[in-house]
C-alpha cells in the first residue's frame, strides 16, 4: 500500500511559511529593514517601485555577509541570532526565526549582493521562486543590497489580492516612519518611484519626531520618563493641541519593537482624561522596556501585538508617569524649564538634601519658634516664595517669630523656582470644610485638603525611611494588641518601617504585640485602632503592587490625614499650604488624584464676557 504521509520539499515549506511572513510588500520591507538594523547599519535606504509590487530594494552599511553566510542566509532556519533554546528568552534582535529570507525568496525574484564590511570582495546571489540561479563575485559600494522583484509572481492567487500601488505604498511609508522613530540613531531614506519621500540623518529622538511629523514643533512635545520595578517608560507626549481624532499619532515601542497595545493607549488616555474632550487621542511616542520574560511577543506571527504578563503594572507605570508630568505642567506651581521627570527629580533631590541638612541643624539648635525651613544663605534663587505678604504690610510684619507667615526671603520652595505666583494671606479660606481657596496672582487656586495632607504625610513617611525618622510619643500605659495570624505576618513584614514613622512595638508571644509608643498626633485610646487600620490599608495597597515602602507610607498617610469635612483653623490652613509646597510632587496624591486645581483670571474674565 502506498504511504499517505509525505515529507514536503523545502521549497513548498518556504512557500507555506511565506503565507505567514509575507502578507504584502510592507512585510518584505519590514523583514529586510529589521535585518539591516540587526546588522548594525547606520544608514538604510529603501527603494520602492510600483508600491513594492515591482521592486523593493534595501541598501545598508551594516556588518554585511561573506560568501558562505550569503548562501546560508537563504536556507530555512538559518539565523545568526540564536544558537540555543535558552537564547529564546532573551531575544534582543528584531528577527530570529531564520525564515524571512527563504520565505521571501520562495515567492519572488531575489538578487542579494553583500560583502563583509571591511572586505573588498562582494558576492551576488540570484534566486527565483526559491531556486538558486546564480552565485558569483560582484561589486558593491555599501555592505548589503537586497532586491526583491515581482513579489508573488508565482502565487497568482496572492498577487491578485495586492492592492493599488498607492495603498501598498501607504503601508510601507507608515512602517518606515515607525522604524525611523524607533531608531533615531540610524539614518533612513525612502525613495518611491524615483522620488525621495523622506531622508533623515542620525539624530536625537526629539529632532527625529519633528522631522517626521510636520505639524509637531519641539515646544509642543513634553518629554516623559518613569520607572516601576524593572520596567521603564520614556519618550514624548504631545501638548493638548496635538491631539487628533484618530489614533495615527499614538506610537508605542516595546523593547525597541513597534507594537499595538490597548493597555498602554488606554493608560495614556486616562492620564489626559480631564484635559481632552471625548473622542480625541493624545499624541505620543513611547518606549517601554522590560525584561524579555515579562512580555509575550509571539501572540501574532507578524509580531505587532504583544501581551504583557503584568498589565496592571504597565498601566500604572504609564498612567502615573504621564499624569505626573502633565499635572506639573498645568497646575499652579510650574517648574521652570522642566519638561521631564528627571529634571523634577533633580530639583526634588536637592530639596531632600536641604531638608536633611535642616533636620540635622534643627536637632542641634532646637529653637521652637524658628519657622525658617532653610538657611537663607545656603542657596540662591531668583523668585519669591509661594506665600507672601501683601506689599503694604511687609514692613510692619517683619517681626519674625509671632508671624505665622514669616519665612526668610529664600526658602526651600525657591529651589523649585516657582514662577512669580504669590499667595496673599488675606485671601486664604476654607470652602465647605473640604477645599482650601487661595487668591494667587494669576487667578484662583483650589486645594483638596484631604489629598493634600495625604501627599504631605506620604512624603514625610518616605523620608523617614531614609535617615530622618519621625518622632514618637512613649505611652504611659502600653497597649496590648491581639491580632489574627495573617495580620501578624503583615505586621512583621513592615515592622521596621513602622518604627521609622514613630511606632514602638514589641512582640509579646504568639499573635500578641505591645505598643509602647506611637507617632506624634495619635490620640489616646486610638493606638490599637491606628495600628490595625494601617495594617488593613497596607494589605490593600500591597495588592495594587506598590512596593512595601510605598504601601506603608500610603497607609500611614491615609490614616493620618484629616478627612474632608473637618474645619481647619487659619493657622492650620497656612501650614498645610506651606507643607504642601514643600513636597516633592505637590500636584498629585499618592493614588494619582489631583491636589491643586487652578482657575486663571483669564477664564473667569471670559465667563463674564470681559475680554
Ligand atoms: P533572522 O533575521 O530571523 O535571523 P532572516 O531570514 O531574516 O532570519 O535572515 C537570516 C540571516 O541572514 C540573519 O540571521 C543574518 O545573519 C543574515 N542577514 C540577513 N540580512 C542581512 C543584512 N542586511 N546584513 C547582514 N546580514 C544579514
Ligand atoms: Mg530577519
Amino acid at each position: 500500500m502506498q504511504n499517505k504521509i509525505n515529507i514536503l520539499p523545502d521549497i513548498l515549506i518556504n512557500k507555506i511559511a511565506a503565507g505567514e511572513v509575507v502578507q504584502r510588500p510592507v512585510s518584505v520591507v519590514k523583514e529586510l529593514v529589521e535585518n539591516s538594523i540587526d546588522a548594525n547599519a547606520t544608514n538604510i535606504t529603501v527603494i520602492i517601485k510600483d508600491g513594492g509590487k515591482k521592486l523593493i530594494e534595501i541598501i545598508d552599511d551594516g556588518d554585511g555577509m561573506g560568501y558562505d553566510d550569503l548562501l546560508l542566509s537563504f536556507e530555512r532556519h538559518a539565523t545568526s541570532k540564536i544558537k540555543s533554546f535558552d537564547d529564546l528568552s532573551k531575544i534582543s534582535s528584531m528577527g530570529f526565526r531564520g525564515e524571512a529570507l527563504p520565505s521571501i525568496a520562495s515567492i519572488s525574484r531575489v538578487e542579494a549582493t553583500s560583502k563583509l564590511k571591511d572586505s573588498d570582495t562582494a558576492n551576488v546571489i540570484k534566486i527565483e521562486g526559491g531556486v538558486v540561479i546564480d552565485v558569483k563575485p560582484a561589486a558593491i559600494a555599501k555592505s548589503t543590497s537586497i532586491k526583491i522583484s515581482d513579489i508573488f509572481y508565482n502565487v497568482p492567487a496572492r498577487r491578485k489580492f495586492l492592492k493599488e500601488a498607492r495603498t501598498e505604498y501607504r503601508h510601507i511609508y507608515s512602517y518606515m516612519k515607525k522604524a525611523a522613530l524607533s531608531h533615531p540613531n540610524i539614518g533612513f531614506s525612502l525613495v518611491n518611484d524615483g522620488k525621495v519621500s523622506f531622508e533623515v540623518r542620525p539624530q536625537e529622538l526629539k529632532d527625529r519626531i519633528s522631522s517626521l511629523f510636520s505639524e509637531v514643533s519641539e515646544d509642543s512635545l513634553i518629554s516623559v520618563a518613569g520607572k516601576l520595578f524593572d520596567m521603564t517608560v520614556s519618550g514624548y507626549v504631545g501638548k493638548k493641541e496635538l491631539a487628533r481624532k484618530t489614533k495615527d499619532n499614538q506610537i508605542l515601542f516595546v523593547n525597541g519593537r513597534y507594537v499595538d497595545n490597548k493597555v498602554v493607549s488606554f493608560a495614556v488616555f486616562q492620564a489626559y482624561k480631564d484635559m481632552l474632550e471625548q473622542g480625541v487621542y493624545p499624541f505620543f511616542i513611547l518606549f517601554i522596556s522590560l525584561p524579555y520574560s515579562d512580555v509575550d511577543v509571539n501572540v501574532h506571527p507578524s509580531k505587532q501585538e504583544i501581551k504583557f504578563n503584568d498589565e496592571n503594572a504597565v498601566r500604572r507605570l504609564v498612567k502615573d508617569t504621564i499624569f505626573n508630568v502633565l499635572a506639573s505642567q498645568k497646575s499652579l506651581v510650574t517648574f521652570e524649564g522642566s519638561d521631564g521627570l528627571s529634571e523634577l527629580d533633580n530639583f526634588a533631590d536637592k530639596i531632600e538634601e536641604k531638608v536633611a541638612e535642616y533636620d540635622a541643624k534643627k536637632v542641634k539648635e532646637d529653637k521652637p519658634n524658628n519657622t525658617a525651613l532653610f538657611d537663607a544663605d545656603s542657596f540662591k534663587a531668583d523668585k519669591p516664595l509661594v506665600i507672601d505678604e501683601p506689599k503694604e504690610k511687609k514692613e510692619k510684619d517683619e517681626s519674625k517669630s509671632e508671624n505665622p507667615f514669616y519665612r526668610p526671603k529664600k526658602t526651600g520652595a525657591d529651589i523649585l523656582k516657582f514662577r512669580s505666583e504669590n499667595i496673599y494671606k488675606e485671601s486664604v479660606w476654607q470652602l465647605h470644610n473640604k477645599y482650601i481657596m487661595l487668591e494667587v496672582e494669576s487667578g484662583m487656586a483650589m486645594i483638596d485638603q484631604h489629598v493634600a495632607q495625604e501627599r504631605i504625610y506620604f512624603e514625610k513617611a518616605l523620608k523617614s525611611f531614609g535617615n530622618s525618622k519621625l518622632s514618637s510619643q512613649t505611652l504611659l500605659f502600653p497597649v496590648k494588641v491581639d491580632m489574627s495570624y495573617e495580620d501578624r505576618l503583615h505586621l512583621e513584614e513592615i515592622m521596621d518601617y513602622l518604627t521609622d514613622i514613630g511606632f514602638m512595638i514589641r512582640h509579646f508571644g504568639k499573635n500578641t504585640f505591645i505598643i509602647e509608643g506611637v507617632p506624634i498626633g495619635v490620640e489616646t485610646n486610638e493606638e490599637e485602632k491606628e495600628l490595625l487600620d494601617i495594617i488593613d490599608y497596607y494589605k490593600k495597597y500591597r495588592e495594587k503592587r506598590m512596593t512595601v515602602m510605598e504601601s506603608v507610607a500610603a497607609s500611614y498617610a491615609c490614616k493620618r490625614s484629616i478627612k474632608a469635612g473637618q474645619k481647619l483653623t487659619y493657622d492650620e490652613i497656612v501650614s498645610l499650604v506651606n507643607d504642601l509646597f514643600m513636597c516633592r510632587y505637590p500636584h498629585v496624591c499618592p493614588h494619582g488624584r489631583p491636589i491643586i486645581v487652578t482657575l486663571p483670571l483669564k477664564e473667569i474674565d471670559k465667563k463674564f464676557g470681559r475680554i
